[in-house]
């Protein structure tokens, strides 16, 4: 029978940043993935790698992810423009606590208040801004965007040459246990792996695997029972335009964008699309530009495959469209240049909507990122190190325990799972 030390399932970020930070330490390790690299949400996200977030240790694992994204942004296609938020209302709190933040752990970020200022702020950086009543942006000079697949294989090129192995086209089906409850063997279509320790990165499958270990569908969160997993469709897509009509007036590649606002939404020949709260993100692509706004939710039963799953609802691309002409006076006209493309797909979300990195059994370390990780590139060198026996206080608050006695992440006023 074969065997593997380490086996990681799953060759998308988590996956692969494992294997290439096990390699690094001279562990021997093989990856195997059901379809190939990149086949699931790292090579459909839409690459956004940002700071921006209400809960602290989140927060701090980002900060961590970008040092990594920085250390090589050739090989990880990574592009360090900068991150913009920009809101209103409730927003101001919370965003002025994560600039708070930030300060404080040196992630380097610049918090405007007021609409005028906010707006000035925005003028400087693209001329034809228009957006009104947002009062408040958070700039993080820090984090970015990368292009998903290229950055994937640019992450599975640094583990194959640390020594990781990597097995497309192999899915695991099962598992067999010692009478401690660890797993012995991994039941794959290529044959029994024996192994002593199992790495679980399996994206919007993670269910699947889930049950396969046996581990529960429905927990108590804080003595309330709920679901372990649901399902979000991400709604993307992209306008055909050319990449180089967003650039900020210095001609640079502009920061991602993110705006929530509570301001009247209009198409360009002046319908309402909508007058309640609103939220879009949208960045340069190679070739466009590129975006979502608000996830649907799915339920907690969803067919992942074929990955990329589903689409867009009718409405996506009035609204998306008429955000950026909102924002800006170059994207007015630009919905019907908006194309549906291979962009958006599912996530499964954890039951406070915060990542799982845990032991799950004796020797099987699940990450389930709740579909926050593409920017995650870190998470797969703190599971190195709590394989290799290290403690990890990045990964700490996000032990599965914390559902049961109650420990766990505060909540912003952001409309979205994601923030
Ligand atoms: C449309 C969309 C946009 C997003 N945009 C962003 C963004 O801008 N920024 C951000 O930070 N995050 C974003 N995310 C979230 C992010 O993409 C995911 O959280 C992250 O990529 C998950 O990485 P992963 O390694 O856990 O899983 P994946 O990248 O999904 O990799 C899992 C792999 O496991 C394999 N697999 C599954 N089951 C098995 C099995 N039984 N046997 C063997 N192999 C198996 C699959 O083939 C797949 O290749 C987005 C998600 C979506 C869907």
């Amino acid at each position: 029978m074969r065997s593997a030390k380490h086996l990681v399932i799953g060759a998308g970020v988590h996956g692969l940043s494992t294997a290439w930070h096990l390699a690094e330490q001279g562990e021997p390790v093989l990856v195997v993935d059901k379809t190939a690299v990149a086949a699931g949400a790292s090579g459909i996200a839409c690459g956004v790698v940002r700071n921006n977030y209400f809960q602290p240790a989140m927060s701090e694992l980002m900060a961590a992810c970008v040092e990594i994204w920085e250390s090589d942004p050739e090989t990880f296609h990574y592009y360090g423009s900068g991150y913009i938020a920009l809101g209103d209302g409730p927003q101001e709190a919370d965003l002025t606590s994560v600039y708070q933040r930030q300060q404080r752990i040196g992630y380097a970020s610049e918090l405007i208040l007021g609409e005028a200022e906010v707006a000035e702020h925005m003028r400087t950086l693209f001329g034809d801004w228009r957006a009104p009543g947002l009062s408040v942006c958070l700039h993080e000079a820090q984090g970015g965007f990368a292009f998903n697949r290229d950055s994937m294989l640019g992450l599975a090129s640094k583990a194959r040459a640390a020594g990781a192995e990597i097995a497309e086209g192999v899915e695991v089906t099962g598992f067999a246990y010692d009478d401690s409850g660890a797993v012995t063997v991994v039941e794959t279509s290529d044959g029994p792996i024996a192994v002593e320790q199992v790495v679980v990165a399996a994206g919007p499958w993670v269910a699947t695997l889930w049950e396969l270990l046996g581990l529960p569908r429905r927990l108590e969160v804080a003595g309330v029972e709920q679901e372990m997993w649901t399902y979000w469709y991400l709604q993307e897509g992209e306008i055909d335009v050319d990449p180089r009509v967003f650039v900020t007036s210095n001609g640079s590649v502009p920061p991602v964008l993110h705006v929530d606002s509570h301001a009247a939404l209009h198409a360009d020949d002046g319908t309402l699309i909508t007058d309640e709260q609103w939220g879009v993100y949208f960045k340069q692509d190679k070739r466009s530009v590129q975006g979502g706004a608000a996830p649907l939710p799915q339920g907690h039963d969803f067919q992942v495959d074929p990955y990329p799953t589903g689409s867009v609802e009718p409405g996506f691309p009035d609204l998306w469209c008429a955000a950026l002409s909102h924002c800006m006076e170059r994207f007015e006209g630009s919905r019907p240049r908006y194309r549906q493309v291979r962009s958006g797909g599912v996530g499964a979300f954890t039951a406070d909507n915060f990542p799982v990195f845990d032991y799950m059994s004796p020797n099987v370390f699940v990450a389930a990122d709740s579909n926050h990780g593409y920017k995650m590139i870190a998470v797969g060198r703190e599971i190195a190190r709590v394989l290799g026996g290290e403690h990890s206080a990045l990964l700490h608050p996000f032990r599965y325990e914390r559902f049961a006695i109650g420990d766990l992440h505060p909540v912003s006023n952001s409309p979205y799972p994601w923030s």
